[in-house]
């Protein structure tokens, strides 16, 4: 039997620090984490308070979405972040919040442009806004999917909320963080209703080429791991 532990309490203490500093509020939103070395993930319940959340409590599913080990509901979202393991084989941990200045952008349908240096380093280019489809279905899966594949880290879910990846959970974690900063600082921009600048062109691309660097490293990593295991279950 498979010891799925560490990654479900990985995700347990995440989404405690995510409620403590205000990025998840009541049961909104949804974390999960890839499996090393399977094609499996462990997402969060569906529908649960993240304070009463126990390593016991986390689902962990195949990419065909069976359940390999949890009593509860999975998140309503599980298709959507196994849609994301699949396609984006850097993505090691995925963040699902309803944040409210990165929220209050998604009204509005305002993407980010890139603002900061940071922000390009490990979101990408600009944060885009993924067009509406209503929570927890295969259109919102599908638009999902189809957008994620520029090598961003981080969208704005239209009328919805944030979704941030991260090559592991700290980073996600950092990540989200990253958002909502320049979400705030963006519609405070905004509101003073004078040009908003933005970094030169060429440090943009800079800082995005270090990201699809770094990205490419972890991928190969993902892909041997997976190759590995694979070959010593043939044993
Ligand atoms: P779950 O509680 O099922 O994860 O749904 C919350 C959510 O944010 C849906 O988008
Ligand atoms: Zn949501």
């Amino acid at each position: 039997m498979e010891d799925f532990m560490p990654v479900k309490e990985t995700i347990v203490s995440t989404c405690r620090t995510l409620v403590e500093k205000g990025y998840l509020m009541a049961t909104g939103g949804n974390v999960s984490m890839r499996i090393p070395g399977r094609q499996a993930f462990a997402v969060t319940p569906s529908n649960f308070d993240y304070l009463k959340m126990t390593p016991d409590d986390v689902c962990v599913l195949d990419f065909n979405l069976q359940i390999l080990e949890g009593m509860l509901k999975p998140s309503v979202e599980a298709a959507m972040h196994c849609a994301i393991y699949e396609t984006r084989g850097d993505v090691n941990a995925i963040i699902h919040t309803h944040q409210v200045y990165t929220s209050a952008l998604t009204l509005i349908k305002a993407p980010i442009p890139a603002l900061f240096d940071e922000q390009v380093r490990f979101l990408g280019r600009s944060v885009d806004i993924i067009p509406y489809a209503p929570s927890g279905t295969g259109f919102l899966k599908n638009q999902v999917a189809k957008s994620v594949k520029n090598h961003h880290n981080a969208y704005m879910m239209q009328n919805h909320g944030a979704l941030v990846f991260g090559s592991d959970m700290d980073r996600a974690l950092d990540n989200v963080e990253v958002l909502e900063k320049c979400a705030l600082a963006y519609l405070l921009s905004l509101c003073s209703e004078r040009d908003v600048t933005k970094i030169p062109l060429a440090v943009r691309e800079i800082a995005f080429s270090k990201l699809r660097s770094d990205q490419k490293k972890i991928e190969k990593r993902v892909t041997e791991l997976l190759k590995n295991s694979e070959k010593s279950e043939d044993k």
